[in-house]
Formats: C-alpha cells, sequence, structure tokens
C-alpha cells in the first residue's frame, strides 16, 4: 500500500466485498465494503462501482463515500430509483459476500480538508451522503469550525441518517430539515423548496466567509449556488457536486 496523502492517490480499480449493511429509510442501503489495498479517501469524494453482466454488458455508477477513511472499509450509501438500472440492485439484491468492482478515490475538488473556517453544508436528496462525510469528519476529529448543515428532502419518510444529524444538532452544528412536500408534526418550518431567506436564516453572513459544499439534483445545485452568490458569497468559495437530474 502506498503513503501517499489520502485522497490524492490516482484512482485504481480494486475489488470490494460487501461485508455489511444499514437499511436508511425502505428505498435506501448503506452498503459496508471492504477493500483491500484502498489508500483511504477524503470527506466529499466519491467511487465508481461497475457490474458487469453474466453476457459482458457492464454498467458503471458514481457513489460517495458517506463516511471519513477508515482503514480498508468504504461506506456507502444508495437510494433507489424505481426505474434505474443499477441502484434497485445495489439496494435489493446485491448480497453480503458478493464481490463488486470499484475504482477509487475520485475527485479532489468537492472535498473537505479540514480547519477552523465556518463551514456550510446545503443537500438535496441524496445529496446528502457526501456532506454527511464531511460533517461525520467534523464530528470525528473535534473540528472547532463552525458547521452548519442544510438538508432538502420531500419528506419525513425519505430522511437518511436522522440519528445522527440529530447528535450533530447537540454537538453544536445548526442543522436545518427543509422538507419540500410534507412536513413531520410540529415542524415549524412549512413545506417549500429550500429557498434564499433560508440560507441567510440557517447559514453564514458572507462576511463569515464560510467554505460551501452542495451536492444533489443539477436544478437544486443550480438555483442554491445562485442563491448562495446573490445573497454575497463569494463564488470561490461555493463548491458543488451534481447527482444528475433525478433526486430530492
Ligand atoms: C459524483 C456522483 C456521486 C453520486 N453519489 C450518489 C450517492 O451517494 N447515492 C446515490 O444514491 N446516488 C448517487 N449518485 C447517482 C448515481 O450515480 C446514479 O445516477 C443513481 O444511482 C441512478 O442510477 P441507476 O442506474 O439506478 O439509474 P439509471 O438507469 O442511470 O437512470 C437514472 C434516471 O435517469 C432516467 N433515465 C435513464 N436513462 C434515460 C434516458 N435514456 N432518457 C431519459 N431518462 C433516462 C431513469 O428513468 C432514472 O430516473 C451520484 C452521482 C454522481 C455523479
Amino acid at each position: 500500500m502506498s503513503s501517499a496523502t489520502p485522497g490524492r492517490e490516482a484512482p485504481a480499480w480494486r475489488t470490494a466485498t460487501l461485508v455489511g449493511d444499514r437499511c436508511e429509510t425502505p428505498d435506501v442501503r448503506t452498503l459496508l465494503l471492504d477493500v483491500p489495498g484502498w489508500p483511504g479517501h477524503l470527506p466529499g469524494q466519491h467511487v465508481d462501482l461497475r457490474l458487469t453482466a453474466d453476457d459482458g454488458y457492464q454498467a458503471t455508477r458514481s457513489y460517495s463515500i458517506a463516511a471519513p477513511a477508515a482503514g480498508e472499509r468504504v461506506e456507502l450509501t444508495v437510494q433507489r430509483l424505481p426505474d434505474g438500472e443499477v441502484s434497485p440492485y445495489l439496494v435489493d439484491d446485491y448480497p453480503t459476500g458478493a464481490l463488486i468492482e470499484m475504482l477509487g478515490p475520485v475527485g479532489g475538488w468537492f472535498v473537505w480538508r479540514g480547519g477552523d473556517e465556518p463551514l456550510l453544508l446545503v443537500a438535496g436528496g441524496a445529496g446528502v451522503v457526501p456532506v454527511m462525510a464531511m460533517a461525520r469528519a467534523w464530528r470525528d476529529t473535534g473540528s472547532r469550525a463552525p458547521l452548519r448543515l442544510l438538508y432538502s428532502l420531500r419528506s419525513p419518510d425519505q430522511l437518511f441518517y436522522a440519528d445522527e444529524l440529530a447528535d450533530l444538532a447537540e454537538r453544536g452544528a445548526g442543522v436545518l430539515l427543509a422538507y419540500t412536500r410534507e412536513t413531520p408534526p410540529g415542524h415549524d418550518r412549512p413545506a417549500a423548496r429550500l429557498a434564499a431567506d433560508d440560507l441567510a436564516a440557517h447559514g453564514f453572513p458572507p462576511g463569515d466567509a464560510p467554505h460551501c459544499y452542495v451536492c444533489g439534483p443539477t436544478p437544486f445545485v443550480e438555483a442554491v449556488g445562485a442563491a448562495l452568490t446573490g445573497l454575497g458569497h463569494d463564488g470561490d468559495r461555493v463548491r458543488a457536486e451534481r447527482f444528475g437530474p433525478t433526486g430530492g
């Protein structure tokens, strides 16, 4: 194994084994994979998974790494798209003990490298996965950076990582759950899309110069990015990851 800085190694194909899982919601499964030779990674990086059918047909999809580096363990959280090709297999059928090809770690821009500067994480739907890796790293390292996490989702049954988000709030992070269609009983924010008002009220003022990470479906990322710069945040401090056209 190389001793290079985690996350800076060139991505390489390896064979991963599913060693455990967690059900986050009925549509969402966290996969715990052991990857011999894994060089480590940075919060925000992703992997590509490649499936090969008996007839040689291959499908490759990207998945964000959900947790900070921990030896040869890689944790992914996959949301089933009912009409998707790969995600239904990963959520419903991929059995414990089975092998899968993995390329990674991928990405060097949408990563949080630590530090004390304010950290603003904004996620839509499954976009919460890589920002959760950052929030978990914040927690695990005892970071002194002020942290605010704004998470847009359709309805309470789509909430990932509920207990850990509550724990983050107890540790002093600001956590806003912005439901877009249906709220749980007693939730004080009415159902609505995440808007500039939410970012102004629950984010940081531009003068605090936070590092901003925005992840989710493309229209969500574009709307939040525009709202942040419209509020006066420096576009150079806003980093975005797009998951494609579908999602929260
Ligand atoms: C960097 C990155 C990180 C990601 N991280 C995660 C993650 O952590 N968790 C996660 O759940 N997902 C993540 N994704 C999304 C993931 O890569 C897949 O796109 C997702 O799982 C859907 O794959 P699928 O094969 O199930 O669906 P696909 O078969 O690819 O279909 C996706 C959607 O596109 C539609 N579609 C497919 N083909 C067509 C077509 N020809 N014309 C029109 N519409 C079409 C389908 O109806 C479906 O709704 C990430 C994506 C990127 C780029």
